[in-house]
């Protein structure tokens, strides 16, 4: 039997990424919908063929609790609601998939993880990377040695945010998004930062560079770069931006080979290109929805009851970084990392 799930938030990403993956998935079934708009609900809901009983709206959300169809609640909402949402559904009784950022400070990510323990149920974060045939691939290879040492990892994530577009007009507010570039874009690149190296930073410094005058950076920064240093030496540049052209780009320089991938965190068609001392060679690698991959890990890990992949720790730790990063940039000084954190699984 599949796994049903309810996806609290119509917008651009669950309209055009997310709905659609569930077509693709094996183990996962759209089973309810959440929206402020009756109509899109009812429309979905037509198409999947969910009943009235499977329509919510985000304040009679909480009477999921009383639909057994609904296993896990898919929370896809601007960043700042994410924890709203989250403690609801573990209140409701469901386990909970969160879109990335995790949340806008490190102190509601630690709220939404003892929500999620209190209730009982699993909590993961939507890393679609992380279950992404290319990213895998490239770490497989990582960790089988073939790149030899990891020297320099390099991230450039970003793309025009326009305000006319209602899916970036919240981007742009830091209530709403809680930062820039960073949480929304650059998270992609400091999340790969970790799993492609498969170890955690000891030590974080941060830039910030908003150009005056454009409103766009009224409330939230636009560029930022950033370093963290690894134990094994290993050093990893960041950028990311709402005002350069779209980029999509980690480069991974080992000591026996270079690993390119451009475009590297988009919804399909990545591109690895492997240059070593025989040369240079493009990585035949089959596509796959990797939006359905995640969902149907998800699935999986609920039916047989078995650790998630990506959980709340892991979408706290970012948050933790990029909070580390702003310290940095803020105070013009490196921040040492005084917690500890491994990823559980590394696959
Ligand atoms: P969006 O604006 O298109 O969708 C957000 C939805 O939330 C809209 O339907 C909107 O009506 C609703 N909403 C409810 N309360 C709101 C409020 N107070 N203000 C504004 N909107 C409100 O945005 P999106 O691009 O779909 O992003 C949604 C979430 O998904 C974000 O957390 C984003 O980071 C994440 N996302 C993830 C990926 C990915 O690849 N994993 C890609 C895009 C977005």
């Amino acid at each position: 039997r599949k796994v049903g799930f309810a996806v609290v938030g119509l917008g651009k990403f669950a309209m055009g990424q997310i709905i659609p993956a569930f077509g693709e998935s094996k183990a996962a079934k759209l089973v309810a919908v959440v929206s402020g708009s009756p109509e899109k609900a009812q429309r979905v809901a037509a198409q999947h063929g969910i009943g009235p009983d499977g329509i919510y709206d985000y304040s009679n959300f909480d009477r999921i609790a009383q639909n057994p169809k609904v296993e896990v609640v898919y929370v896809i909402l601007p960043n700042s609601l994410h924890p709203e949402f989250t403690t609801r559904a573990f209140q409701a009784g469901k386990h909970v998939l969160c879109e990335k950022p995790m949340a806008n400070t490190p102190e509601e990510c630690q709220r939404m993880i003892d929500a999620g323990r209190r209730a009982g149920k699993k909590l993961m974060i939507a890393y679609r990377e992380q279950y992404e045939p290319h990213n895998l691939e490239v770490m497989r290879r990582i960790r089988a040695g073939e790149l030899g040492d990891l020297r320099v990892i390099s991230t450039d994530n970003g793309r025009h945010a326009d305000p006319k577009d209602p899916a970036d007009q919240w981007r742009l507010q830091k209530s709403l998004a809680g930062g820039g570039a960073l949480p929304d874009v650059g998270i992609y690149g400091l999340n790969a930062q970790r799993y492609l190296s498969g170890e955690e930073p000891v030590e974080v410094r941060g830039w910030i560079d908003s150009p005056e005058g454009d409103p766009r950076f009224r409330e939230v920064e636009d560029v930022t770069c950033w370093q963290l240093r690894f134990p094994s030496g290993l050093i990893a540049n960041g950028s990311t931006s709402y005002s350069y052209q779209d980029a999509s780009r980690f480069e991974i320089l080992g000591t026996k080979a270079r690993v390119t991938m451009d475009p590297a965190a988009e919804y399909d068609g990545h591109r690895v290109m492997v240059k070593d001392q025989k040369g240079q060679q493009q990585l035949a690698i089959q596509e796959v929805n990797q939006m359905a991959r995640e969902i149907d890990h998800m699935a999986k890990a609920v039916r047989n009851n078995t650790e998630v992949k990506t959980p709340g720790e892991e979408g706290m730790q970012d948050v933790r970084l990029i909070h580390a990063i702003y310290e940095s940039a803020r105070t013009g000084q490196a921040v040492k990392i005084n917690w500890t954190y491994k990823r559980r699984i590394d696959a």
